[in-house]
């Protein structure tokens, strides 16, 4: 395979894409540009262990496999416009790079609170300098309040309660964790939180930080003031993909693909990482986007099989069968979370299943429960890692809430 791959984000689905080519025999130029200062590096352990002490860092960039070495980095600059037709991108740096193939894995930001008050002292999590910043804030901080409970909003609370912080968690759910989990298993979660000393105001929304010049309180809807010498928002993500803009791209969450990660309405171009939104097995016939670790590197190889096709026939060579290609039916979505000697582990789609959720092993051993759906099981969720939920692996596989996904394309899927 020949041919110039430009790759547009410099992360972790970004590097996989960019592995997968190489190791498919591209021996052509290629160029992965990202915004950050920094190689690819490893996103989970920020709001985990590296939050917790700097000697964390140098274990963060992912190691460069030798097949990526005469790749072009070219860091600190960002993708500004795309012309697809013309397969071009213009960069921040002013560069128009053109390409044969390209690879969007911009990933997203946060999503910030729009409320009155000082700026200063509120935190997000999202790169390592925002992990680093609020690492170096929780060290003098003797009040922390963690707006949001969701996977972020509840591992930062639990690392910064461990190092001796006062922590309130603001969230208007009922049970930290509960819109992918539930209300049984949010509670557990919460009670776990709350023996390590973590404060919680559920059903309650901020509506203004107070302080003269940074941050010193949260004001709630109830009236109540909740002392907070640090805010962390932890509120949700936005795709990064308006620089994709003017093409004609659905865009309304993300990147529109098919099942093989090819971009709607582009020539030669696919998606992957959180940034993408592509039908499942779990998705019941819609397209979605995926934010857990495990799925970036599964559809970062669908990607990369989709891109070496698409180049090839476009360049005039023979592509492999389609019906050899990869695609994300072979994807289980997977997640976990770590917060105190807790290992939570989802395999499928849980949060489909909330209103029926069982216990499908004892729970005094790692408890792991089924999430149903009209009786069947959409997903499963325990509480001592991978270990505890591969037993139940197979009966996921085979039930009717999984879709066959043996048509590999949904038009105008959402
Ligand atoms: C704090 C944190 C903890 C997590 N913990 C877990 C966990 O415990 N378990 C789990 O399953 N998953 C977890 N995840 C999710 C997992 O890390 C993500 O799914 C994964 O990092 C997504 O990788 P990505 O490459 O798609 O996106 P990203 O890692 O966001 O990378 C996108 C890159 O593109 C860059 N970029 C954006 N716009 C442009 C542009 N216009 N031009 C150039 N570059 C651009 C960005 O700056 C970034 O470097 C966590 C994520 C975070 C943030």
């Amino acid at each position: 395979m020949s041919g110039t791959i430009l790759v547009v984000g410099a992360s972790m689905a970004g590097l996989r894409v960019a592995e997968r080519i190489r190791g498919l025999g591209h021996s052509g130029p290629m160029t992965v540009i990202g915004d950050e200062p920094c190689m690819p590096y490893n996103r989970p352990p920020l709001s985990k262990e590296a939050l917790r002490g700097e000697e964390y860092d140098e274990r963060l960039p992912f190691p460069i496999r030798p097949a990526l070495n005469d790749v072009q980095w070219r860091l600190s600059t960002a993708a500004v416009s795309a012309d697809l037709d013309e397969r071009r991108v213009v960069t921040s740096a002013g560069d128009e790079l053109s390409y044969d193939g390209m690879v969007i894995a911009t990933g997203l930001r946060p999503r910030r609170l729009d409320l009155p008050g000082p700026q200063a002292g509120r935190h997000v999590v999202r790169s390592m300098a925002d992990a680093q910043a609020l690492r170096d804030a929780l060290r003098n901080a003797p009040s922390v309040a963690v707006v949001g409970a969701s996977f972020i909003g509840c591992e930062v609370a639990a690392v910064a309660v461990t190092l001796g912080c006062q922590v309130t968690v603001v969230a208007p759910e009922r049970e930290p964790m509960e819109r992918v989990l539930g209300t049984e298993l949010g509670a557990q979660v919460r009670r776990r939180h709350h023996e390590a000393g973590v404060t919680f105001r559920m059903q309650e929304v901020p509506v203004a930080f107070e302080g003269d010049g940074a941050v010193e309180a949260v004001l709630l809807s109830s009236g109540e003031r909740v002392p907070a010498a640090v805010v962390v928002e932890a509120v949700g993500s936005m795709p990064n993909a308006e620089w994709l803009g003017g093409n004609g791209l659905d865009l309304s969450d993300g990147v529109l693909c098919d099942a093989r990660m090819r971009v709607e309405g582009a020539e030669c171009v696919v998606a992957a990482g959180d940034v993408a939104r592509f039908p499942h097995r779990w998705s019941t016939g819609r397209a979605v986007r995926v934010e857990h670790w495990n799925t970036v590197g599964d559809i970062a190889r669908v990607a990369g099989d989709s891109l070496r096709h698409l180049v090839t026939d476009d360049l005039g060579g023979h592509p492999a069968d389609e019906g050899e290609a990869a695609t994300t039916a072979t994807v289980v979505p997977s997640f976990w979370s770590d917060q105190y000697d807790l290992r939570i582990y989802g395999l499928g789609d849980p949060a489909a299943g909330i209103g029926d959720v069982r216990l499908l092993s004892d729970a005094d051993v790692a408890p792991v429960y089924g999430y149903h759906v009209d009786g069947q099981l959409s997903g499963v969720v325990g509480l001592g890692g991978l270990r505890s939920v591969l037993p139940h692996r197979e009966s996921l596989l085979g039930s009717a809430f999984s879709n066959d996904l043996a048509d590999h394309h949904w038009p105008g899927s959402k």
